[in-house]
């Protein structure tokens, strides 16, 4: 199975479903992780461009620790738009590209711009990638895959259903999320966010909701031509 986490931000993922996606990776799945943004305006002094490229290499040395593919929209913070043609069409050549049977991506009700901008984006490309008259660079794909909402920031307004136990992974993913250096300063200072002492509380809490030492929680969506009968997550 080949599975693809769309979030907006590098970094992301790593809190809300990298244990998940490693034990897709544990039992055979092909993980692929897209960001949206390249993270460019996530530091005070450092500037646009170059944190850009910095966190792109953050993201893929992640990525190549846990054994994923990477690949990012590169569209700069604060600049992704729902609505935009342009950004719709690069998601859906992402989608054409890596041809999902499982999908993770963010919720539409999140606290910041990009986050809702790429729930949206993921939510319609995944749905625009199947159909052959909507041109763009790659043709269209076949199939309509299930998508599993990860957890909002700070996990509010997120009422989860479906849950994972990640405690053998657990110490890789935060491998994964220390791989965001540059990250850690920032949200300490400006979102007054203790990186990985968040990470730990928020799966130690689904943890204990459903009796293991660490687990992640993802909300089905639940339209049309996206449920199925039997559990897709590990
Ligand atoms: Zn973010």
């Amino acid at each position: 199975m080949v599975v693809l986490a769309v979030a907006a931000h590098p970094d992301d993922i790593e809190f809300h479903c990298a244990g998940t996606l490693l034990k897709c990776k544990q039992r055979g799945d092909e993980v692929w992780i897209c960001t949206v943004n390249n993270g460019s305006m996530g530091h005070a002094v450092i500037m646009p461009d170059e944190l850009a490229e910095m966190r792109k290499k953050e993201a893929a040395r992640s990525c190549e620790l846990a054994g994923f593919h990477y690949i990012t929209a590169d569209i700069g913070d604060l600049q992704s738009y729902y609505q935009s043609r342009e950004h719709k069409d690069i998601m859906v050549d992402i989608f054409r590209q890596v041809n999902p049977d499982l999908i993770f991506i963010q919720k539409p009700n999140d606290y910041m711009c990009d986050h809702v901008a790429a729930s949206h984006l993921a939510f319609d490309a995944s749905f625009m990638a199947t159909c052959p008259h909507y041109e763009t660079k790659y043709p269209a794909i076949d199939k309509i895959a299930p998508i599993y909402y990860m957890g909002t920031a700070s996990e509010v307004g997120f009422n989860p259903t479906e849950y994972v136990d990640i405690t053998d992974v657990y110490e890789t993913k935060i491998k994964m999320l220390m791989c965001h250096e540059s990250q850690e300063v920032w949200l300490r200072e400006h979102d007054n966010v203790d990186y990985t002492n968040e990470c730990r509380i928020l799966s130690e809490f689904r943890g204990m909701q459903c009796k293991v030492k660490y687990a992640e929680a993802f909300e089905p969506c639940l339209v049309a031509h996206r449920i199925v009968p039997y559990r897709m997550l590990p």
